[in-house]
């Protein structure tokens, strides 16, 4: 830039000098080669400028993504349920993308204008200070009324970004429950909600362009303004023989390039505070608070367990509804080995049981025993280490089938594989795809039925050999033939290992060792299967609803 500013001193030396009046003392020729060296030089500075702004910021904006997706990834299940998906993507994206423009190019141009602007000044200064007096003057006004500005069309960018950020996550989640949408006939009324939400953002973008615009108005009165009527004083000197033909020729130049930056300087202005916004959402997700132990759990030492578990009177409420408590002194144990199942009515608590045993959350009063011991107190990855769960619906990845076996234990053997899959009763149709384990699954492979997909997560979790299995029944039953395949394939993995089994059909369960009827955040039963009966109470009841309607 400073480089830059020598070109209209030489153009107004040039005009002087074909003129007959060489401050100089310089011959045309030599001006020309020495605007020839000032136009190389900075042609080769330019160069390494781009290489080097580049490198700051592909290196730096790199940096800044592995780093929030190390956080996101590593932050408690209550942030993903107090934060939306679809926000948390636009953050990733377009927040680190407002942070990667202002590195590469605003910020450059920014810091460019502002030494063409202070050069500018001083260079004006020394060669017609009366005319850089005027321009002072007005300068200081100008980049305050810009400040003010700024500050008002930020917080309209702002409330734009969020209005897009909300109309994409109604995309987001109508797209991913199209089977709902399509079977309840919602599409007009998901229809309506975007328009609603895209018409919002449109009113809100319209009213940032109303800012914007009278930004322009500004800079176009004011500054010009003020430009063309120093310009003219200029021609007024030039008249009066005060100054030079050159040196007019510079002067102009200089307030030119004075002019642009200024504009130039709202508008990179105005970016430079998107972009800091943006650097505010992205801190503070940085600052969030990681699962515990997150970072000290991963050289921790592998730890050895039994498996006795108990839950001795345990509250709970989930941090999002601290109103409704969903654990009122809630009671069981199992002894290492030993197979139990919890029943109850929808919304006793049975998932948050599962969910509480995982550490997903922290409860309120109580106690739950790992081998007698909190289980608050051993390090937490090695602690989820001792765990699997076969889920309801199972999500699997889009990868291959052997990557999603392979997620229960990431560096096992093809032959642990394969092994894996035959006691998960799934080798035979993994075989019957042409290419076996290679095959893709989800959107870019093929669809698998509900029971494979259980098998697969069965085989998943044979894979990482935990001493406790969760088991969440599927609700949806599935034919007979695949019923067998995947209750003989549980069957085998639940030997040897503690298991807590959600049923939701009763017939699954009459041999387990032991049946907690959980209703309303307690245990109001248990015993095994004729002992329940025997009592005639809500386990009776919803037996019977379960016999009667078969
Ligand atoms: P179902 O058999 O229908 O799966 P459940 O017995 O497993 O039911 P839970 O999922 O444990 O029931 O839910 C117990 C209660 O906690 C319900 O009232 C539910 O609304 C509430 N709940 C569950 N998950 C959350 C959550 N993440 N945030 C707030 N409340 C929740």
């Amino acid at each position: 830039s400073l480089v830059f500013m020598i070109f209209p001193e030489l153009m107004g030396n040039m005009v002087d000098t074909a003129n007959g009046d060489s401050s100089w003392g310089l011959s045309l020729s030599e001006l020309g080669i020495a605007l020839l060296v000032v136009l190389v030089f900075q042609a080769v500075t330019s160069y390494f400028r781009v290489i080097l702004f580049a490198k700051v910021s592909e290196y730096g904006i790199a940096d800044v993504r592995k780093a929030l997706y190390n956080k996101v990834i590593s932050l408690p299940i209550v942030f993903f349920e107090e934060t939306k998906v679809g926000e948390l993507i636009s953050r990733l994206s377009g927040d680190v993308e407002k942070l990667y423009a202002a590195f590469s190019i605003t910020l450059a141009e920014f810091l460019r204008q502002i030494i063409i602007l202070i050069a500018g000044v001083i260079l004006l200064a020394i060669n017609t200070p009366t005319l850089a007096l005027i321009m002072l003057a007005i300068f200081p006004i100008v980049v305050v009324l810009a400040m003010v500005f700024g500050r008002y069309i930020r917080k309209l960018s702002k409330a734009r970004q969020e209005e897009l950020a909300n109309s994409n996550n109604i995309v987001n989640e109508s797209l991913m429950a199209i089977q709902s949408v399509k079977a309840f006939t919602n599409e007009w009324f998901e229809s309506l909600r975007y328009r609603k939400s895209v018409d919002n953002s449109v009113r809100i973008s319209m009213k940032y362009a109303r800012g914007r615009a009278i930004f322009a108005v500004f800079i176009i009165v004011i500054l010009f303004g003020a430009l063309f009527f120093i310009i003219w004083r200029g021609a007024i000197m030039l008249e009066q023989g005060v100054i030079s033909n050159g040196d007019l020729i510079a002067f102009f130049s200089y307030t030119v390039f004075i002019g642009t930056a200024i504009a130039g300087l709202g508008n990179f202005y105005t970016e430079l505070l998107g972009a800091i916004g943006a650097t505010e959402r992205i801190r503070n997700i940085l600052a969030e608070e990681p699962e515990l132990e997150y970072l000290e759990s991963k050289d921790s030492t592998p730890i050895d367990i039994k498996g006795d578990i108990s839950f001795k009177g345990v509250h709970f409420h989930y941090p999002t509804r601290t109103d409704v408590e969903v654990l009122k002194g809630l009671d069981l144990s199992l002894k290492a080995g030993q197979k139990i199942a919890l029943v109850g009515p929808s919304g006793a608590g049975k998932s948050t049981v599962m969910q509480l045993l995982q550490r997903f959350y922290s409860w309120q009063a109580g106690n739950i025993l790992l081998d007698g011991k909190d289980i608050k107190d051993y390090p937490l990855h090695e602690y989820r280490k001792q765990m699997a769960i076969v889920p309801q619906d199972v999500i699997l990845f889009g990868g291959t089938i052997r990557e999603n076996i392979l997620y229960g234990k990431p560096n096992a053997s093809e032959e642990e594989i394969i092994a894996a899959a035959k006691n998960a009763n799934a080798w035979d149709f993994i075989n019957g795809f042409p290419e076996g384990l290679d095959t893709l699954v989800g959107e870019r492979g093929v669809k698998l039925s509900g029971g494979q997909k259980q098998r697969i997560a069965i085989a998943r979790a044979i894979l990482k050999n935990p001493k406790i299995l969760l088991l969440d029944e599927a609700t949806s039953a599935l034919d007979a033939e695949s019923e067998k395949l995947v209750q003989e394939a549980l069957d085998r993995l639940m030997e040897g290992r503690t298991s807590i089994i959600i049923a939701h059909r009763l017939a699954t369960i009459v041999d387990v060792d032991c049946i907690y009827v959980i209703d309303n955040g307690v245990v109001v039963e248990r015993g095994n299967h004729a002992e329940l009966t025997a009592l005639d109470g809500i386990y009776t009841q919803l037996a019977n609803l379960q016999f009667n309607s078969i």
